[in-house]
């Protein structure tokens, strides 16, 4: 599902945000992305969605090799991630519905595929009676939820969730990480960043924990650990 051999990646100030480092995710499976500030988090996830490109080693996403590809080749990639932030990221003037309905629209879907899909993954995220709101009127669990809801409306193979509970209250935290859970019970591959210890720990899910580029722990049923 994702694959990273041997990848480097060298910004151009000369730090080594990721230094050898050899991962392989298969489909289905839930890991969590550990590691300190600096880590090297967000140039993994960057590098996944082609935001930039390694200096050295491959990279495979579904079975394709996309160490390097063409511009043209991109939004292809990109539509095998849905992608959940910390701050939600919502259009403000767009309701729940439409927030969802445009991630369908800018890849071409059909009116009738969006009547059908949307309204299926906001019962997923249990925010069905929410779809006429604005984002403003919703709790900060609620607009993660339909953060969630559009990331997945694609049917993305992998959701990739950069803290995805990082403002919110520890009980909203557990209902993002039970619909987290329930979508990748229904065969979504699942990768998430996050510094929440209580989260993983209770979880015992795979952790990959990541230290000044390099991988330094790969768990089954792991423990975000008390290195950082
Ligand atoms: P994390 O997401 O785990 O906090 P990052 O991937 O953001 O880690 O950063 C890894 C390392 O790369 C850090 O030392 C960071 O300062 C550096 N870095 C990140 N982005 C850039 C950039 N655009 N230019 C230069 N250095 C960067
Ligand atoms: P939290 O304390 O978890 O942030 P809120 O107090 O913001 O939750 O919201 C509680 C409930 O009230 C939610 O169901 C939310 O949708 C609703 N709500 C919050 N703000 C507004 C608003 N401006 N207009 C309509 N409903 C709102």
């Amino acid at each position: 599902m994702i694959r990273l051999q041997n990848v480097v990646k060298e910004y151009k100030n000369g730090v080594k945000a990721l230094n050898d480092v050899n991962i392989h995710i298969e489909k289905g499976d839930f890991v969590f992305l550990v590691g300190s500030s600096g880590a090297g988090k967000s140039t993994l996830i960057k590098l996944l969605m082609k935001e930039i490109d390694p200096d050295k080693g491959k990279l495979y996403l579904a079975n394709k090799d996309i160490t390097k590809v063409t511009n043209r080749s991109i939004p292809e990639i990109r539509r095998l991630i849905g992608m959940v932030f910390q701050d939600f990221r919502l259009l403000q003037n767009k309701t729940v519905y439409e927030n969802i309905a445009f991630a369908m629209e800018i890849i071409g879907q059909s009116a009738k595929e969006i009547r059908r899909q949307v309204p299926k993954v906001l019962n997923l995220v249990g925010l069905s009676h929410k779809a006429d709101s604005f984002p403003n009127q919703l709790s900060g669990g609620e607009q993660q939820r339909v953060s969630i809801a559009r990331a997945i409306v694609n049917n993305p193979t992998v959701l990739i969730a950069d803290e995805p509970t990082g403002n919110l209250d520890p009980d909203t935290a557990w209902e993002i990480m039970n619909v987290l859970k329930d979508i990748n019970r229904r065969g979504t591959t699942v990768l998430m960043a996050t510094h929440a210890k209580d989260i993983v720990d209770v979880m015992q899910k795979r952790v990959i924990a990541l230290s000044e580029g390099k991988v330094t722990r790969d768990d089954r049923k792991g423990v975000y650990g008390y290195e950082f």
